[in-house]
């Protein structure tokens, strides 16, 4: 029963076989065409060889470096062929996708990654930040625009949240009575955003899965990879820098070339709390962990020029991983020590939970709008194999994502904020559990708890000095 969206020729090539990679390996056999002898995982893990085996994939038992990633995947791919799926860590993504446009070979990542080093080897903070990593790919697309499709930065975030921003601008238009023709082009959605009176937007996430066992002392445990949110979480806080914002944080620094959307913050984005909703638990505390779609989002809704723009939408992720990794956090940054061992809470020892996932547009007429999955662990069991439910909405989007490149081979570099989202969703839905829209009248000034002087901007409830948490 479940749609075949393509036929692949050549090999399909994974690049890790970690949490992500265990969950899109069953949705690609799925949900294409391909020759099964031709699918190869390119994973340095001995640990994954036997599950590998039995999976019947050819596994190529080897860590990407710069200095063999040309010999190693150039063996494993056929120039004009296949496809590659990158969901490894410590890889550059610039540098693959190059690569694989060189050879003419579609390819796909989840985050814009850098060789194994950088995230805890470079001094420069500016360097650190994400707006870096991206600006880097967008200046490889501006520079050779065009060719072979390579799909930046699509999972669930970055990578879906950018078309539920679109849903969720096309439900506010109808809400509000203004008219829903979709916009044909970027300036268009842009002046929407701006027309329909929206601030900005958090990425705002709340975990809820658990398993029965308390988190041991000194185990990092996450439902995703724990390698990936400590490497993220310790570079700055960083956020898409809305017009509308009447203060400027006074360890924060703009940035001074490129598209100019962002700004960061001389602390680690995941010591950084922000006030936030979603629709489980309504107000909570979420970390402002720096991510691609910060600054895209603030970047592709930009009217005017980028370095003295009309409007620009304020753009954040505030994220409630599941409680298990907020503890793990609060002992790693108390402690000053990264845990050594660490734990991806798998699909059958999750008890219960929800991935909820979506975007909150505020600032509005209406106030603020949270529209996104709120997928259980327990309803992806039933959905897809081997994964839980924050894997399903990375892999799902991932699906998506290869579906497009497939129908669109000379679309160049893109992210996700370029792509077709109704298309894309059209692809995902059926992974994503209830994909809802809810309005709140709260906001980061409501129920305050005002027994000691704070240092609020009372006349503009979502300034960014008031989602800050002191
Ligand atoms: P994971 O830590 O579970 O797995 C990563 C895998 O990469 C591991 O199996 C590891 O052995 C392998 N690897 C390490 N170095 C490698 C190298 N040099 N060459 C090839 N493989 C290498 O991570 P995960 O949870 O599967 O996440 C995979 C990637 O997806 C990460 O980069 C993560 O940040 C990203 N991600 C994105 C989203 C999103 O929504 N956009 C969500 C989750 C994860």
């Amino acid at each position: 029963s479940h749609p075949v969206y393509a036929r692949i020729d050549g090999p399909v090539v994974l690049i890790g076989f970690g949490s992500i990679g265990r969950g899109t390996l069953p949705l690609i056999r799925r949900h294409f065409e391909i020759d099964a002898d031709k699918l190869t995982v390119i994973e340095p893990d001995a640990g994954k060889a036997d599950m590998l085996k039995r999976e019947g994939v050819r596994h190529v038992q080897k860590a990407l470096t710069p200095e063999n990633y040309r010999t190693v995947l150039g063996d494993a791919v056929e120039p004009g062929a296949g496809f590659v799926v990158n969901l490894s860590v410590d890889t550059s993504s610039l540098d693959l996708m190059k690569f694989c446009r060189e050879l003419g070979v579609p390819y796909i990542d989840t985050v814009v990654e850098p060789w194994a080093g950088y995230y805890f080897g470079t001094e420069d903070n500016a360097a650190r930040t994400n707006f870096a990593l991206r600006q880097a790919v967008r200046d490889e697309k501006a520079a050779n625009p065009g060719g072979s499709t390579a799909v930046s930065c699509c999972g669930a975030n970055p990578g879906m949240v950018s078309w539920f921003v679109k849903e969720a601008l096309l439900t506010l238009a109808s809400d509000l009575g203004r008219d829903t023709t979709l916009p044909a082009a970027r300036a268009g959605w842009a002046a929407l955003m701006r027309d329909l009176g929206v601030k900005g937007v958090h990425i705002a996430e709340r975990d809820t899965q658990v398993r029965l066992e308390p988190r041991p002392l000194g185990v990092f445990v996450n439902t995703w990879s724990v390698e990936g949110f400590i490497a993220e979480g310790f570079q700055p806080a960083e956020l898409g820098w809305g017009t509308f914002e009447p203060w400027f944080p006074e360890n924060g620094h703009r940035q001074e070339v490129g598209c100019r959307a962002a700004i960061w913050l001389e602390q680690p984005g995941a010591n950084t709390r922000v006030n936030t909703w979603c629709p489980t638990p309504g107000p909570q505390f979420g970390f402002l962990v720096t991510h691609n779609e910060a600054i895209s989002i603030a970047d592709y809704y930009t009217v005017g020029d980028p370095a003295a723009p009309e409007f620009r939408p304020t753009c954040h992720y505030a994220y409630h991983p599941c409680d298990d990794a907020v503890l793990s956090l609060h002992e790693m940054f108390g402690s000053g020590q990264i845990q050594e061992e660490h734990h991806i809470l798998e699909v059958d020892e999750i008890t219960s939970g929800i991935d909820e996932l979506g975007v909150l547009l505020y600032g509005h007429e209406k106030n603020a709008l949270w529209f996104g999955s709120r997928l259980s662990n327990d309803e992806t069991k039933d959905l897809a194999p081997d994964q839980n439910a924050t894997a399903l909405q990375v892999s799902s989007a991932v699906l998506a994502g290869m579906v497009w490149a497939l129908e669109n081979p000379g679309a160049g570099i893109v992210e996700t904020d370029e792509m077709d989202h109704a298309r894309c969703l059209e692809v995902q839905r059926p992974y994503l559990g209830p994909v809802e829209a809810h309005y709140t009248d709260w906001t980061p000034l409501t129920d305050r708890q005002s027994q000691f002087p704070e240092d609020l901007i009372e006349e503009e409830p979502w300034a960014f000095r008031n989602v800050l948490a002191g």
